[in-house]
């Protein structure tokens, strides 16, 4: 269920494993997805994929001074391509993979477990059976079950895709994070942070993208719209011309689905979502694999294994132990992170980009083994200033300035 890049994915994968599939999705599969994905270009080589990067960095930075004099203002380069995938050739490489499979242009409703099959009602009033379903309907789907850990934080976004009367960033540059609070009056600076996301698309097109990396409840895009003015005006950049603006919002802490349901999922329903980072699209084609794998090795189990079961040994290869302990790592680290203030944020991130590079590319892209993410996250704490430390331990209300 889905046309979006989860259901992409795994629609892939399970027809390369011979199984017979029914998609169904509210639209069209080659429907332009609303959203440009990102990714660091070393995970998409690692996966062979890296011809699908529409646009490519290698000059790659961040800032995380306090804006002020040439210390505060100096960029911390990266030294790490960063890449946005070319939407309609990502989409499109993974249709052809999906065959000549007829996609179902139908809204679920509601969906029954009868046993041995699970029945997808659709709003159409028509209904499908199958043996499993995963549902792929993204973060907001209404038919995974999981618990209630009270508000989720949400990565808010309002960003523009424009020519501006100077530009907003240097030629040919990305930047993943500029958090130099310059432009904000006293009484912003103590309200949630949030940074800049920015790039040169070339041909004088850039994209400029106020973020809340996560806050609860989200922050409102009004406000990211007003910072990302006032950003602009402080640095003397003028919008001159609007080609597309983008509004962003979706979850990043959401609980894990219960696994123990019989309906399984794939992408933001199973709460895929890295939650210190936001990022998915890396982790959707890694973790593919492997469920359609299992589910092919399941189907042929003999006595057939109803619904409820297929989906337990979906579940099982999904969601890990070892992926539920570094996700509860990284749900911990979030937690911490929105605990803290501007500025400790800009001095926390300042830290983190010291490790070396491949632990915090690891670390950003849920690639490194769990002993190797807590030294990782050990070794951040080392290296961290006291105050870092003390706010990593407790949280912030513990460890005020
Ligand atoms: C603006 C934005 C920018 C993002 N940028 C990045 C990024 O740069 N890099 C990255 O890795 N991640 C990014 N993410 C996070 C994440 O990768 C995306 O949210 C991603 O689109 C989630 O994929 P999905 O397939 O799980 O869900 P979706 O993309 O939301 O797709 C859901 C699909 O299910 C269909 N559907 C929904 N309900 C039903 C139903 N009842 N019946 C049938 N079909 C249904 C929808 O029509 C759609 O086709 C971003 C998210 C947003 C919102």
């Amino acid at each position: 269920m889905g046309a979006g890049p989860a259901a992409l994915c795994i629609v892939a994968e399970l027809v390369e494993q011979g199984l017979e599939v029914t998609a169904l999705a509210s639209h069209v599969p080659d429907k332009p997805w609303p959203n440009t994905y990102g990714i660091w270009a070393e995970e998409l080589e690692s996966l062979g994929l890296a011809s699908l990067l529409g646009h490519r960095w290698t000059n790659t930075v961040s800032y995380f001074g306090d804006g002020l004099g040439e210390e505060g203002s100096a960029p911390i380069d990266h030294y790490f391509d960063y890449g946005l995938f070319d939407p309609v050739a990502l989409q499109k490489s993974l249709l052809i993979r999906c065959g000549d499979l007829s996609w179902c242009v139908e809204t679920a409703e509601e969906i029954r477990v009868l046993g041995a099959r699970t029945e997808v009602v659709c709003s159409s009033g028509n209904s499908y059976l199958a043996r499993v379903v995963i549902d792929a309907s993204g973060h907001r789907s209404r038919f995974i079950k999981r618990p209630d850990h009270g508000p989720v934080a949400e990565q808010a976004a309002y960003g523009v895709v424009g020519r501006f009367s100077s530009p907003p960033v240097e030629q040919s540059q990305f930047v993943l994070m500029d958090f130099r609070p310059d432009h904000l009056a006293a009484g912003e600076l103590k309200e949630p942070p949030s940074f800049l996301y920015a790039m040169d698309f070339g041909d004088g097109v850039f994209f400029v993208e106020e973020t809340s990396l996560a806050c609860a409840p989200a922050l409102p895009l009004g406000t990211l719209k007003k910072r990302l003015h006032a950003r602009l005006v402080h640095r003397g950049v003028e919008i001159e011309e609007i080609i597309h603006e983008e509004h962003c919002l979706f979850p990043m802490n959401l609980p894990l689905p219960h696994r123990n349901q019989p309906l399984l999922a794939f992408g933001g329903a199973a709460s895929m979502v890295h939650p210190a980072s936001g990022y998915m699209v890396g982790a959707l084609l890694r973790r593919a694999p492997a469920l359609a794998k299992q589910l092919a090795n399941a189907l042929i189990i003999d006595p057939p294994l109803d619904s409820a079961a297929l989906a337990k040994k979906g579940w099982q290869v999904l969601w890990t132990p070892e992926l539920v302990q570094r996700h509860r790592l990284y749900q911990f680290g979030l937690r911490r992170l929105m605990s803290f203030d501007e500025g400790r944020l800009r001095r926390f991130f300042a830290t983190f980009f010291r490790l070396p590079r491949e632990d915090w590319s690891g670390f950003l892209a849920n690639t490194l083994p769990l002993p190797r993410l807590i030294i990782v996250m050990l070794k951040l704490f080392s290296i961290s200033p006291w105050q870092i430390r003390l706010g990593m331990l407790f949280g912030v209300s513990a460890s005020k300035d």
